[in-house]
């Protein structure tokens, strides 16, 4: 197996490493690629940040890794590979009747890549997050043995291994309990809020099974935290035919993304959401996945690309914290069109994941002059 220099990135394109990448295409080749030095496992590089970059060093990409190994269609357990794609699993077994318990915000996130982080989805209030449906791990550490570690038979390292980003050791694949799929849409109800006290209202009053909402973080005065919360339950509709993918055909100047695009597209994205609200069935993929529609859609942040800021806040401290935060970004005047606010529930399945009771803002910056201040302040 040959290790190939190379320069790459995480999907802000803000941090880049150049390093040693090999991307085997058996399990059997892992051992031996970790014998000479350490080589962290990497996925398909959806992480925002630096956690899937190994500068000056060697890192295993995982992304041929993935075969399914073994399914049970009456308890709905899978065993694949670690390099499977999350969106792969909804499109194979939807329709089988079985879909993850937990998804992220893209389907192109590899099995290890979401233990790893522990990844929380639309749902985590009622469902936890990813690792809480994970069953077994088969894991390589740097010596190169390989175990199968469960919460029974090594707690502690399996309980290290999920949102331990890849610090355990490579995992090679995973036995994941899928939850029931009734049917490929998902009942949506969106509702236009007009400011934070009424967004974070409608998130304690929510009873769906997946709430997300998104914030126009230019929005100032008494409209500051205006936005759309989006309810969603599943559904029985017909499964939908995998759609053509649009692409951003280059890396567009740093400049596009400005005050001024981002107010013009802010408002028309408000406005798509009636003033009445609406009702709609929609693909689960389309639901699920809202901006893997458009294929590398981080290239419009120009070669500077951007960084996602994440916190999370307790339910207590939430509304001044959030309020704080939105004047602080809002009068800063650095764009930020993706702005992403969720409720999230106790869940947590490793000890280092992310996941807690509360409140959580995501928002990317594009990487410009003030924006490191920003997030330092
Ligand atoms: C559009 C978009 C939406 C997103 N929405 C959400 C969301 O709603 N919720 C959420 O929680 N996250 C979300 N994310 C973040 C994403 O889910 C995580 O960063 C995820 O870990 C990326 O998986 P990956 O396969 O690309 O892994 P990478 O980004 O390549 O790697 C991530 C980490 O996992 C480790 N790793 C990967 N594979 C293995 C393996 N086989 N063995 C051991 N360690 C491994 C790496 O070392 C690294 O530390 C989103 C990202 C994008 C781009």
């Amino acid at each position: 197996m040959r290790w190939k220099t190379t320069t790459y990135s995480g999907w802000g394109n803000h941090l880049r490493a150049t390093g040693q990448l090999a991307r085997p295409e058996k399990t059997a080749l892992l051992a031996p690629l970790l014998a000479d030095e350490p080589a962290p496992a990497i996925g398909n590089r959806r992480s925002y940040g630096d956690a899937c970059l190994n500068s000056d060093g060697r890192a295993i990409d995982m992304t041929r890794l993935d075969n399914l190994i073994g399914f049970d269609p009456d308890s709905g357990t899978l065993h694949a590979q670690a390099g499977v794609l999350i969106g792969d699993i909804l499109d194979i077994f939807g329709p089988l009747g079985w879909m993850p318990a937990v998804m992220p915000g893209t389907g192109f996130v590899t099995l290890g890549g979401a233990i790893a982080n522990d990844v929380h989805g639309k749902n985590h209030e009622l469902t936890g997050s990813f690792g809480q449906h994970v069953a077994s791990i088969e894991l390589i550490n740097q010596a190169g043995d390989i175990e199968t570690i469960t919460t029974e038979t090594h707690p502690d390292l399996f309980r290290a291994t999920i949102g331990g980003l890849g610090q355990t050791g490579v995992i090679a694949s995973a036995t994941l309990r899928l939850a029931r799929c009734p049917g490929g849409t998902i009942a949506v109800s969106e509702r236009r809020m007009a400011d934070l006290d009424a967004f974070l209202d409608a998130f304690h009053g929510s009873t769906a099974t997946y709430q997300v909402g998104w914030i126009d973080m230019g929005a100032r005065g008494e409209s500051m935290g205006r936005g759309i919360l989006e309810e969603g339950s599943p559904a029985e509709g017909r499964f939908a035919k995998p759609r053509k993918l649009r692409a951003v055909p280059f890396t567009l100047p740093g400049f596009a993304i400005n005050r001024l695009s981002v107010r013009a597209f802010n408002a028309l994205y408000l406005r798509r959401v009636p003033k009445s609200g609406r009702e709609r069935e929609r693909p689960l993929r389309d639901f699920f996945f809202p901006l893997d529609r458009v294929l590398n859609w981080n290239r419009v942040y120009g070669k500077r690309g951007f960084q996602q800021f994440q916190c999370i806040l307790p339910d207590e401290t939430a509304p001044a914290a959030l309020r704080e935060m939105l004047d602080l970004i809002s009068a800063s005047g650095i764009a930020s069109p993706l702005s992403v606010l969720k409720r999230l529930g106790p869940g947590r399945a490793g000890m280092l994941s992310f996941p807690m009771q509360g409140f959580t803002l995501a928002v990317d910056i594009a990487t410009k002059k003030g924006s490191n201040a920003l997030l330092a302040s």
